[in-house]
Order: C-alpha cells, then structure tokens, then sequence
C-alpha cells in the first residue's frame, strides 16, 4: 500500500531519521516503538504527506486509493474545550473547513453514523470533559473518520491512560482493522504492542526491527532501539520486557 524508501529526514542540522525502509500492507497493524525522541512522530509525519523526506521517498501502490486519517497524541489541553463530542467529530469533515461555519444535514448524519459505529451515539452531546479518557479517544478516531480514510495514523493513542482504557483502545483498533482499515500507530507502550499487535517497527532514528514482535524483540532489540538492559521472557507465547533482576537495593 504503502513504502519508505531509503527515508532520511532532519528538521534542522541533527539527523532525525535515517535510511528508514518499511513496507506497509493494505489491512495491516503496525505498531511503531521507540523511546522519546526516537523519531515516531515525525516517521508519522512524513506518512501523512505533511513533511517530505530530505532522503529517499514515499512510494505509494498504484492500485491504492491512500485516503489518511490522522489522530495526533492527546494533548490533555484539548479536553477543555466547551465543545460536545458529535460537534469535535464534525471538525473532521472536509466541507467543514473555513468556508462556513455550520454544518450541513449530510455531515450531521455521517457524524452521528460514525458515534453509533464507536458506541459513542448516546453521548454526542456530552461534553469533552465529561467523558472517559478511552471515550475521548473514540472521539478522536471519530473525528478522523470523517474524512472517509483507509488508513488510520494514531500518535500515542495509548499514552496517558490507565490499564483499563488500554484496553477498550485495543478493542477499538480491532473493530476498525475487521472493518478494513490499515492502521499505523506509535506508542512507547512496549508490552502492550508485544501482546497485542502482529507487527512491530522498532525505531530509533532509523529501524532496528521489523517484524511479529516474537520473532524480533530480544535483549540486543530492546537495548538498540531504547539504550537499556532489559530482559526478554515469554508469556502465554507473547513476548514480555521486564527489568533485569540485580538483587535489588538492600
Ligand atoms: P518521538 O515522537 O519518537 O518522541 P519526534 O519525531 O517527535 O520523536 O522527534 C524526533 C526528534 O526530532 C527529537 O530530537 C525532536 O526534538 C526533534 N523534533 C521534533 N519535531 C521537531 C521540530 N518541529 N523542529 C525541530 N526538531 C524537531
Ligand atoms: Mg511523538
């Protein structure tokens, strides 16, 4: 569907990203890891169209019709606006835009078909700060859907959340790849892509690993793409990070 070729970037004189290749599959889930600072955002940046590469390039499948809907990471500010959950999934209508400042019959009923795919119908007129932090992500992925994507680009969409919400995020992504989405997203969040997702990138400035992360993730992995000494066991057959026991302190 879509591939980085030889992708180099830098915003300014560091190096950002570097000799990046990954293929990205109609249908798939890809989670994109790496420590802060690693380069995930901007990897995602680039995906979006909104940064072009310094280096390499973009290739996008002939027979593909690339429609991208992006749901940037939460920033905790967002929440306080006076604004209602059907009106913030409305502002991802394209028609929406300065144009005019209402919306039509036809974004409304799209708007409220979405919020009823997200289980989400019962609370359009909640305000955003009256709902739950998996909700508000709902909300978010709603507004992107507006747009009529085939591949969704999530930043971080389980940062900042508890266990419990990881986990209605996770039901969330599962519903969107059964009804056909691809979807790429981020997260720090190293166990939950582990147990979770097929496929792992594993980034830092450039791809350490590509692949199901119970073929890739190893001690070597974890240290190259987060500088730390970890290990690796397996759970239930998925792969789990955990800190290497020293003794502790005494
Ligand atoms: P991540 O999402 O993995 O935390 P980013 O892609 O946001 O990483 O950032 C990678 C590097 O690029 C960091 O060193 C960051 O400081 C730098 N960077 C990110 N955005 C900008 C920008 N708009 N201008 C300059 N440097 C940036
Ligand atoms: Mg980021």
């Amino acid at each position: 569907m879509i591939e980085f070729r030889n992708v180099g970037y830098s915003y300014d004189v560091p190096i950002v990203l570097h000799d990046v290749n990954a293929l990205i599959e109609q249908g798939e889930v890809v989670g994109v890891i790496g420590p802060s600072g690693s380069g995930k955002t901007t990897l995602l940046r680039i995906l979006l169209g909104e940064l072009k590469p310094t280096v390499g390039r973009i290739a996008v499948a002939p027979q593909s019709q690339l429609a991208i809907g992006y749901v940037p990471q939460i920033d905790a500010g967002e929440r306080s606006f006076p604004i209602t959950v059907e009106e913030t999934v409305l502002l991802g209508g394209s028609a929406s835009s300065a144009r005019r400042p209402w919306f039509d019959r036809d974004e409304r009923r799209q708007a409220l078909s979405i919020l009823e795919r997200l289980g989400m119908r019962n609370f359009k007129d909640a305000r955003l700060d009256e709902i739950s932090g998996g909700q508000f992500q709902r909300v978010l992925i709603g507004r992107a859907l507006m747009s009529q994507p085939n591949l969704l680009i999530l930043d971080e969409p389980t940062s900042g959340i508890d266990l419990k919400t990881r986990t209605e995020v996770l039901d969330l992504v599962r519903e969107l790849q059964r009804d056909g989405f691809t979807i790429v997203m981020t997260t720090h969040d190293l166990n939950w892509v582990a147990a979770h997702l097929p496929r792992i990138i594993c980034l830092n400035r450039t791809v350490i690993a590509d692949g199901d992360p119970i073929e890739v993730l190893s001690s070597d992995v974890v240290r190259a793409t987060y500088g730390a000494d970890m290990d690796v066991l397996v759970h239930n057959g998925r792969p789990v990070v955990v800190d290497v026991a020293d003794g502790g302190l005494q």
